[in-house]
């Protein structure tokens, strides 16, 4: 028993010992990988694609604004106006020259002294307070800065989406004269912002200081309004609108997502321009090689469990091999019991004293397995070696002869005293309180017996008690089977 315990605790250490450190290598590696690759793409990979973003932007949307700034501060335009905008033409061919040269979409400017829109083709309309398309001339014509980006409906070019840089006119003495500037088509916006997407493989867009999305390229097309209201971004919603012209690195939970985003302003758009990345997939492969290299930890497990639990078992059986004695029971083993047998059987034949076996088998053991467990089976098998070793004699040998079979040689001992014998061990196991719960069957036992004939093999002796305990057993067990004497007869 004590070994039996023995090799469980041992088996329970390996397993932890091998789990433990396993385990701690293959979570340790598995972090150390997937905060290298968020480390990488926080401060190189994000960073770098901002900057060049914003190189790009500057390139492309900064440049409409000088555009507008040098158009407000143009001495011809600000002359004209003051002059009285008497001539058309010339400021139609302004605007063209303009338009032309730079190739933007729309130029325009919007005088304050007669309310007119003018625009490359001539005069387009004039704006009014009660025009709700013409709020944006009141916003600017009050605002403290200079100019201002809005993405608005272009009248002048069949209503498409434009950014415009709407910038403040002012004559000499400083006095608000009108807003001017030109306007870029949102397409011309959003492929730009595309062609970077592709090229940086990142969620590129802009978003005004409220958090309301201004502009973004066509994978994110359909997803409008604030940045406070979206899932997941709006997490971090209050980090990124931070008015911070230096880029900020920020991190959000989307769907099991893993993003990364680099947050900066820009402050001659008002907008920040954001750049975010889905590590999710960076993360994948070494999530693979976790789980292979768990699936690959628990195999080698498995093969070392088994491999120390076979090298156990057989260093057992060989000790028990040597000590002579079963390691559950403590009674003699089959081997050690063979030799005692031999000196037996000289000792019978030489004194002519009489050699008698008793061979029995717990009924139904496998039940007892089977509902209670292997260990209750071992308890019990013990407690039925106390218990035969008890009712037999000192100079009695009992044995395990196999799993839940026993073998009592008793010496000097004639048939019908080894039948009464095997009775008083039936009587003993059948009335013992084996400690199972009060609904199970009482535990019982079939027995053979046998005496041994002069001459007659060990084979043929033991195989006649076998023959009267199988007897025992198809005649409804828990009983007592004696080999008649004349079936001897046969084997020499
Ligand atoms: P019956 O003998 O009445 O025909 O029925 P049984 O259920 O006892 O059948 P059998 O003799 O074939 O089954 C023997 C069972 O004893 C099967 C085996 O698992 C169990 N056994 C054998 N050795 C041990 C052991 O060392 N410990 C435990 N717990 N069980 C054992
Ligand atoms: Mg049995
Ligand atoms: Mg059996």
């Amino acid at each position: 028993m004590r070994f039996l315990s023995d090799k469980y605790r041992l088996l329970s250490l390996i397993t932890l010992l091998l789990v433990g450190g396993f385990l701690t290598t293959i979570i340790a590696s598995y972090i150390v990988s997937r905060d290298e690759i968020r480390q990488r793409v926080i401060e190189q990979a994000l960073p770098l694609t901002s900057d060049n973003i914003y190189s790009e932007v500057q390139k492309d949307i900064l440049r409409p604004i000088f555009i507008s700034s040098l158009m407000a501060n143009d001495t011809f335009l600000r002359d004209w106006v003051i002059g009285g905008e008497t001539d058309l033409d010339q400021v139609t061919r302004y605007l063209q020259e303009i338009k032309e040269k730079y190739s933007m979409i729309t130029t325009f400017m919007v005088s304050e002294r007669t309310n007119n829109y003018y625009y490359a083709n001539g005069l387009l309309k004039k704006v009014g307070t009660s025009e709700p398309r013409d709020i944006w001339y009141y916003r600017v014509r009050s605002q403290k800065t200079d100019y201002e980006t809005n993405v608005d409906v272009d009248m002048g070019n069949r209503d498409a989406m434009t950014v415009f840089i709407n910038h403040r006119m002012l004559d000499y003495d400083g006095n608000f004269i009108g807003v001017t500037g030109v306007g870029l088509t949102l397409d011309t916006m959003t492929n730009l912002l595309d062609s970077y997407q592709k090229r940086f493989h990142r969620s590129i867009y802009f978003i005004d200081k409220n958090g309301v999305i201004k502009l973004a390229g066509k994978s994110m097309q359909d997803i409008h309004g604030s940045i406070t209201e979206l899932a997941g971004v709006s997490t971090i919603a209050k980090d990124i609108l931070n008015h911070d012209v230096k880029p900020t690195q920020l991190e959000y939970q989307h769907n099991d997502a893993t993003m990364l985003m680099s947050s900066r302003f820009i402050p001659e758009l008002d907008w920040y321009l954001l750049v975010e990345q889905d590590i999710t997939d960076d993360v994948k492969p070494i999530r693979r090689v976790f789980f292979i290299n768990i699936a690959i930890s628990a195999i080698v497990t498995m093969l070392i469990l088994a491999l120390t639990l076979f090298a156990v078992n057989r260093y057992q059986r060989r000790l028990e091999h040597i000590a002579g004695t079963d390691t559950l029971t403590g009674l003699l083993n089959r081997q050690a019991f063979e030799i005692v047998f031999q000196q037996a059987i000289l000792d019978s034949e030489r004194r002519r004293i009489p050699l008698s076996a008793i061979l029995f088998d717990i009924d139904f053991f496998k039940m007892v397995n089977d509902n209670h467990g292997h260990l209750t089976g071992d308890r019990i098998l013990q407690d039925i070696a106390t218990i035969t070793k008890n009712a037999v004699r000192e100079s009695d040998i009992v044995t395990r002869w196999g799993g839940e079979e026993f073998l009592v040689l008793l010496k000097d001992c004639p048939l019908e005293k080894a039948a009464a014998l095997a009775e008083k061990i039936r009587d003993m196991i059948a009335g013992h309180d084996f400690e199972l719960p009060a609904s199970e069957l009482r535990l019982t036992a079939s027995l053979g017996v046998a005496e041994y004939a002069y001459r007659e093999t060990w084979l043929s002796f033991f195989g006649r008690a076998d023959k009267a305990l199988y007897q025992a057993k198809s005649e409804g067990r828990n009983r007592v089977i004696v080999s008649s004497p004349n079936v001897t007869a046969a084997t020499q």
